[in-house]
C-alpha cells in the first residue's frame, strides 16, 4: 500500500479549471474573461515594448550569464523595488529601516511575509483578508498555520465597498491581528477605498493595533500613475506604523511567468529600528534559503533594467498607461452599451470600479447561463477581468449580460 493511501482528491483549481474549460471550448464567439493577465486589442498577450528592450540590454550584455543571485535576491532590483513601492525620499530607506528580498513574485512574497508571521510573530497567528479576497490568499496563509479571518468588504447592494462593515471588523479585530490590504486595484472586486477612507483605516489601525501587510500586484496598472497606486502604502509608512509589503511584478511589467517581485519589511521609526531591521533581514535570509536557496534572475534583471533607467523608466510609464487606459476605456464602453440596451440594474459600478477586474454583480446561476448559452467564460463569483474585453467582443458581451439578466 502507499504511504499516501488515505489521500484525499482535491478540487482543481477553480481559475485554472475555467482556463482548460475555455480551451476546450470550439465556438468562435468564445470571450475569456476569466483571465487574470493583461491581452491587447487582439485579446493577444502583450510583451510591454520596453520590457523587450530591457530584454535585449539584459541578453548582449557581455557580463550576463545564468550563476546564483545572492540569497536576498538581485540587489539592484530589490532597491529600486523599494524605492517604487514606498517613494524614492521615504524616511523609511534614509533610515535604513527596509529589509528587501527578492520573491518568486507575489505569491511568493505573500508566502515569504506569511512564514515570517507564523515563525517570528509572538502577538498574532491572525491574519485578517477582505471577503472576499484573492482566493490564493486563504491557502498560502493557512499553509503555515495562520489562521484566518475576514473582514466584510464588499457590498452587493451597491457593488461597491462595505464601508460599515470593514470599519466595524477592524474595531473588533484583536489587537496585533495581522490585516491583509490590497494596496490598489482588490482582486477580486475592482473596489478600492477612498483616501479619506484610507486615512480613516490607518487611524482605525493604530488606534487597535493592528499590522498592516500590503499586498501591491497592481502598482501603475490600475491607474496608469505608479504614486497614486502605491498612495495607501506611502501614507502608513509616514504614520509610522511597522508593517510588511508584498510587490508583484507579474502585471504592470507583464512579466508572468518569470516570475519576479519582492518582500519588504518595513520596522517602524525608532533609534532601534535600523538594528531590528538587520536581525528581521538575517532570519528572512534563513527562511529564503531553505526554501528557494536563491529566486530566478533573469525577470528580475529584465524589471531592474527598466527600473533603474530613467529613459526607460518613462517609457515603463507609457506602457502602463497604454494597458491601464485600454481597460478603462473597456470599463466605459460596457458600461456605455448596457445603458444603451436598458439592461436592468444599475451599471455604474463598472466605470467605479479599477484595475484588471471588476465584480459584476452576476449570480452563479447567471454566471454559469452564459458560459452555456454565449460561450462567456467568467469565475462563479462573478468577477470579470476587463481585460478579455475588447473593441471587437465588447458589443457581444453587453448585449449577452443583456439578455442574462433579463
Ligand atoms: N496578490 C493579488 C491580489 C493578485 O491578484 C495576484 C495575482 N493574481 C498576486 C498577489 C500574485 O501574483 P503573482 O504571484 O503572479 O505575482
Amino acid at each position: 500500500a502507499s504511504a499516501f493511501e488515505s489521500i484525499q482528491m482535491a478540487p482543481t483549481d477553480p481559475l485554472f479549471g475555467l482556463m482548460a474549460a475555455f480551451r476546450a471550448d470550439s465556438s468562435d464567439k468564445k470571450v475569456d474573461l476569466g483571465i487574470g493577465a493583461y491581452r491587447d486589442d487582439n485579446a493577444k498577450p502583450w510583451i510591454l515594448p520596453v520590457v523587450k528592450k530591457a530584454d535585449e540590454i539584459v541578453r548582449n550584455d557581455p557580463a550576463n550569464n545564468n550563476e546564483y543571485l545572492p540569497i536576498a535576491g538581485l540587489a539592484s532590483l530589490t532597491s529600486a523595488a523599494a524605492k517604487l513601492v514606498l517613494g524614492g525620499d521615504s524616511s523609511a530607506l534614509k533610515e535604513k529601516r527596509v529589509a528587501s528580498f527578492q520573491t518568486i513574485s507575489g505569491t511568493g512574497a505573500c508566502h515569504l511575509g506569511a512564514l515570517f508571521f507564523a515563525k517570528f510573530n509572538q502577538r498574532s497567528k491572525t491574519i485578517y483578508v477582505s471577503n472576499p479576497t484573492w482566493a490564493n490568499h486563504h491557502q498560502i496563509f493557512q499553509n503555515v498555520g495562520l489562521s484566518i479571518a475576514q473582514y466584510p468588504y464588499f457590498a452587493r447592494e451597491s457593488c461597491g465597498l462595505d464601508w460599515d462593515g470593514m470599519t466595524s471588523s477592524l474595531r473588533n479585530a484583536e489587537p496585533n491581528s495581522i490585516i491583509l490590504l490590497h494596496a490598489c486595484a482588490h482582486n477580486p472586486t475592482g473596489v478600492d477605498p477612498t483616501q479619506d477612507q484610507w486615512k480613516e483605516i490607518a487611524a482605525i489601525m493604530k488606534e487597535r493595533s493592528l499590522f498592516p501587510f500590503f499586498d501591491v500586484a497592481y502598482q501603475g496598472f490600475a491607474s496608469g500613475d505608479l504614486a497614486k497606486d502605491a498612495w495607501a502604502i506611502q501614507y502608513f509608512v509616514e504614520q509610522g506604523f511597522e508593517l510588511c509589503i508584498a510587490e508583484s511584478f507579474a502585471k504592470n511589467f507583464g512579466l508572468y511567468g518569470q516570475r519576479a517581485g519582492c518582500f519588504h519589511y518595513v520596522a517602524a521609526p525608532s533609534p532601534a529600528a535600523e538594528d531590528l531591521t538587520k536581525r528581521v533581514a538575517s532570519q528572512l535570509a534563513i527562511l529564503t534559503r531553505s526554501e528557494i536557496s536563491n529566486p530566478p534572475i533573469y525577470g528580475a534583471k529584465i524589471a531592474a533594467t527598466v527600473l533603474n533607467d530613467p529613459a526607460l523608466f518613462e517609457e515603463w510609464k507609457q506602457d502602463l498607461g497604454v494597458m491601464s487606459g485600454r481597460i478603462i476605456a473597456m470599463r466605459k464602453a460596457l458600461y456605455e452599451k448596457l445603458v444603451e440596451l436598458k439592461t436592468p440594474g444599475t451599471w455604474d459600478h463598472i466605470t467605479s470600479q479599477i484595475g484588471m477586474f471588476s465584480f459584476t454583480g452576476l449570480s452563479e446561476t447567471q454566471v454559469l447561463k452564459i458560459r452555456e448559452e454565449f460561450h462567456i467564460y467568467m469565475t462563479k463569483n462573478g468577477r470579470i477581468s476587463m481585460a478579455g474585453l475588447n473593441t471587437k467582443n465588447v458589443d457581444y458581451v453587453a448585449h449577452a449580460f443583456d439578455k442574462i439578466v433579463r
